[in-house]
């Protein structure tokens, strides 16, 4: 195993160095109650194409931001009666829940893979904690490369993230080793979009009380937003978000009345990264798309961008957005 990465016990010294990192733009792997997490701060677009580039992951799947409570959530996501008492019930703990991203909130369009919902979750592991409380909010995925499974202790991101180099603060095997359940909770009530660490039934005792129509999917299969689980609104589905007009890739020159978003040489009308980095690219991705769609021009045109590196994904995101509606 070549593996340039620095695993520290996560003691003070170590959760003050992790927390320098974040502060400074950087990934960390952090151990949570539920599996190891590779985090960045939500609100550095950069920092979260890192965590991209690391997992080598070949498309931007929305990510969980990890919060220190209620009232940090409430800065980022609208909080309704219902998810505030799953809150309360639940928090901290092994649930996700997926909730309307708030005007204004500093999140990172990376992070949501352009949505307009955001995955919120408190966790109750004090190393997780206390990275939140040195630099705010921060979006973790599994700290494992794509398509691999999660990471449970130290060793295992050392092994799967081997090529990353990173810091891995290393916290113990993780109490629960399966990934948190998530939920999203909106007008058309409950739906489970993960099955995972928190008890389903738990979850259904706590809607039974309130009265909440509840249409969880119990049992058989477990529905995945990218996979287009059949229990999620089209719109809030990743894999549908595209601009509302037209999308043409690989495009040198475009057409009069198209938005035209560069790379490298290729100016544009705005560029996604002049130096030609797909890392600035995939971080400036969905807020150049959101800037080109509002632009309300007839069509958009992107340059070529090189499928290496994070540009695969890239490229992928950009494919689903090009794709007939
Ligand atoms: P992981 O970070 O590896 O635990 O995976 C996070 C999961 O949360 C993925 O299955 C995401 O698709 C899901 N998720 C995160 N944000 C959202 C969102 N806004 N809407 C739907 N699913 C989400
Ligand atoms: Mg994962």
């Amino acid at each position: 195993m070549v593996d340039k990465s620095r695993i520290l016990v996560a003691d003070v010294a170590a959760i003050a160095e992790a927390t320098a990192v974040l502060l400074g733009g950087g990934i960390v792997a952090v151990p949570t109650e539920t599996v190891y997490g590779l985090a960045a701060r939500a609100g550095d677009a950069a920092a979260v194409a890192r965590i991209y580039q690391a997992k080598g992951r070949p498309s931007f799947n929305p990510l969980i931001v990890h919060v220190s409570g209620v009232a940090q959530a409430a800065e980022l996501v609208e909080i309704d009666a219902v998810s505030a008492r799953l809150m309360a019930a639940f928090w901290p703990g092994a649930l996700t829940l997926v909730l309307p991203l708030k005007a204004g909130a500093a999140v990172a369009g990376l992070v949501t893979a352009g949505l307009s919902t955001l995955a919120v979750r408190c966790p109750a592991h004090f190393v997780m904690q206390a990275l939140i409380a040195g630099a705010g909010p921060l979006a973790a995925p599994s700290a494992n490369a794509s398509g691999r499974i999660s990471s449970t202790t130290a060793a295992h991101v050392a092994e799967s993230l081997g090529k990353w180099g990173g810091l891995i603060l290393d916290g113990g095997a993780c109490a629960a080793g399966v990934e948190s359940t998530i939920l999203a909770v909106g007008v058309g009530g409950v739906r489970l979009l993960r099955a995972g660490a928190m008890a389903v039934e738990d979850i259904m005792a706590v809607l039974g009380e309130m009265g909440t129509p509840t249409p969880l999917a119990l049992g058989g299969e477990s529905p995945s937003p990218q996979g287009g689980g059949r229990l999620l609104a089209p719109g809030m589905m990743a894999s549908h978000y595209a601009p509302l007009q037209p999308l043409r890739m690989n495009v040198v020159a475009a057409d009069v009345g198209e938005f035209h978003v560069g790379f490298g040489d290729i100016v544009g009308d705005l560029n996604l990264s002049a130096v030609g980095d797909v890392v600035e690219a995939a971080a400036r991705l969905f807020d150049v798309l959101h800037i080109a769609e509002a632009s309300g021009r007839a069509g958009i045109a992107v340059a070529p961008v090189p499928i290496a590196g994070l540009g695969l994904a890239i490229n992928d995101r950009l494919r689903r957005a090009a794709a007939p509606k």
